[in-house]
């Protein structure tokens, strides 16, 4: 497992990325790294309200919530922590299956013409406040990112 990603701003991502490297692209939304465990698959993050948001402190990044590489042979599972690699517990099946199945649901998108609206109704008004918090965070995001480039 190595120690610590640098992020770096991309536009887009390069074909042959380095290990090490956390790849950002905010023109596609999207974070690109080799597996910290060093297996070297490409382990691609969207970012979204949905999916990973990443924090910029200026000198080093955060991504929420943690990466679960369940799909990949060595299931490594880490935290992205101020540009540290920190491991963490892997998950077992049951644990993965109910961890798909809550992020299934977060992203069903809320019908108007369910009969089950009632209760969700609520739900949805959070999903979009939940939204435009994410876009608020992205126009943050892409603030900081026009000051350091015109550094
Ligand atoms: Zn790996």
């Amino acid at each position: 497992m190595i120690a610590s990603l640098e992020p770096r701003l991309v536009t887009t991502i390069p074909a042959a990325p380095e290990l090490g490297v956390l790849y950002v692209s905010v023109e596609y939304a999207t974070t690109l790294h080799l597996c910290a465990c060093g297996c070297g698959h490409e382990v691609v993050l969207g970012i979204s309200p949905d999916d990973w948001t990443v924090c910029w402190d200026g000198r080093t990044v955060t991504l929420d919530p943690s990466v679960g590489n369940w799909s990949l042979p060595c299931q490594s599972h880490y935290f992205i922590r101020h540009n540290r690699v920190v491991r963490t517990a892997r998950w077992d099946d049951e644990q993965i299956t109910a961890g798909r199945a809550r992020d299934a649901a977060r992203k069903r998108p809320v019908r108007a013409d369910a009969p089950s609206q009632a209760p969700s109704r609520a739900m949805g008004a959070e999903e979009t406040e939940a939204a435009e918090r994410g876009e608020r965070r992205s126009r943050r995001w892409l603030l900081r990112l026009g000051r350091l480039v015109q550094r």
